[in-house]
């Protein structure tokens, strides 16, 4: 008889791997959860530091989540949103709306982050054909940006390592890495800038980098001021990640889309969003045969059982005052990584709400990197893995995003397991 170890082995091929190395180890398979706690089919227990990445909020198994997923699903589990519509599809729209920067007025459903970034895009693009400017039709981007896996979301990203190699099938975007180049940008392609997309606050995959603190706020001003709109992709970022609700409320900023996914259902089932406004929407009426109708949409658009799981995710939000909860946490999590900063390698801490991020180098006070071959940020979550902690590296950054459910004293065991594999680091 296989092992399953032997079956994944044969079968499978995993996200964002390298399978050769992949089959040459025994793979932690997840057999149950429940709350921090992920268990593998041994019995083995690991603390889930970064939430199954970064989608996990109120914990594994919650009981108001589990059970309004139960309860639909003796109702229905799916029917087309093509045509027909869906009572938790409604109450979500109307609620994501409640909770939503000001001004975000309707809800269009997809699948992921990926899919609700390619929606925006797409709005974006199709809104400024229906105002009579189809010249606006360039993307302006951010260096390092990360906007997930489909094509339209690539074109957007700006990480070569797993960009690159697509380059061919991807539209031509103008790539910034600073407020004034999009400033001379706007000006200088005044007319021909759909829209600035933007990770607010963070740029997640570039290695939990933070944004200068006012910059989501000019950048807002400077859309509105020359007319480009502004796509805010908050799917790292939404539901309490950075300490608020949204990022963008931190710089009090409505952005013209908002892409929303990963934490919209507590990390139970996939569902994501695209929030817009309702001049957007306005934009897309007319008559059957003026075609201006958003041709897009997906087999599961407006899922009943994705849709009640995040009604309950935001009912516990409200239940357990989740945000207030919060904030002893993120200041355990900053206080435990800023200690770290005393340990040889680690160049650079980066902390913002439940997010936390130390960079190794080779040579600190060169800022020298590991050469990613060496693979320090691997053999550091290695390390952690053995002694039961689980989370991904980003190059030679180490992430530390717990769900909010963590208790105290699994934080500590989180940040003191970091705290002796960053010292395995030779
Ligand atoms: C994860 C992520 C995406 C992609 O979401 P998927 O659900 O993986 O498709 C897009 N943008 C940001 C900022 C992300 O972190």
């Amino acid at each position: 008889m296989d092992s399953l170890a032997d079956k994944d082995h044969r079968y499978l091929w995993h996200p964002f791997t390298q399978m050769r190395d992949w089959m040459s180890e025994e793979p932690v398979i997840i057999e149950s959860g429940q709350g921090a706690i992920l268990r593998d089919v041994n019995g083995r227990e690991y603390i889930d530091a970064n939430s199954s990445i970064w989608t996990n909020l109120h914990g594994h198994q919650h009981p108001k989540i589990t059970q309004a997923i139960k309860g639909q699903l003796d109702r229905i589990a799916h029917s087309s949103f093509l045509g027909l519509s869906n009572e938790p599809a409604i109450q979500l729209a109307e609620k994501l709306v409640a909770i939503a920067p000001r001004g975000l007025t309707r809800v269009f459903y997809s699948d992921d982050g990926s899919t609700a970034m390619e929606v925006a895009i797409k709005m974006a693009l199709q809104y400024w054909q229906h105002r009579k400017q189809p010249q606006r039709a360039k993307f302006v981007a951010f260096a390092d940006a990360y906007h997930g896996d489909t094509l339209g979301a690539v074109s957007v990203g700006g990480i070569d390592l797993f960009h690159s190699a697509f380059r061919p099938l991807l539209f031509d975007v103008i790539r910034v890495n600073e407020i004034a180049h999009v400033a001379q940008i706007l000006r200088e392609h005044r007319d021909a800038v759909a829209a600035v997309v933007i990770e607010p606050l963070v740029q997640g995959t570039a290695g939990m980098r933070l944004w200068k603190r006012g910059l989501l706020g000019e950048l807002r001003r400077l859309c509105t001021e020359l007319g480009a709109l502004l796509i805010a992709d908050e799917v790292m970022t939404g539901f309490g990640r950075t300490g608020t609700m949204f990022a963008c409320e931190q710089e009090g900023v409505t952005p013209d889309l908002m892409a929303v996914a990963k934490g919209l259902t507590g990390g139970y089932l996939p569902l994501a969003a695209t929030l817009t406004t309702e001049e957007i929407f306005h934009a897309f009426l007319g008559d059957y045969g003026e075609f201006k109708t958003f041709f897009h949409g997906h087999s599961y658009t407006g899922n009943q059982l994705g849709c009640a799981a995040a009604l309950a995710n935001l009912q516990v939000f409200e239940e357990e005052h989740t945000l207030k909860a919060l904030q002893p946490k993120c200041d355990q999590l900053r206080a435990g990584l800023e200690a770290m900063r005393q340990f040889p390698h680690v160049g650079d801490m980066r902390h913002i709400g439940m997010i936390g991020a130390i960079e190794l180098f080779q040579d600190v006070a060169a800022k020298e990197p590991f050469p990613l071959t060496d693979r320090m940020g691997i053999k550091v979550c290695t390390e952690m893995r053995q002694r039961g902690v689980l989370t991904r590296p980003i190059g030679n950054t180490i992430v530390l995003m717990p769900p909010y459910c963590i208790r105290d004293e699994q934080l500590e065991r989180v940040l003191s397991v970091l705290a002796e594999s960053v010292q395995t680091v030779p």
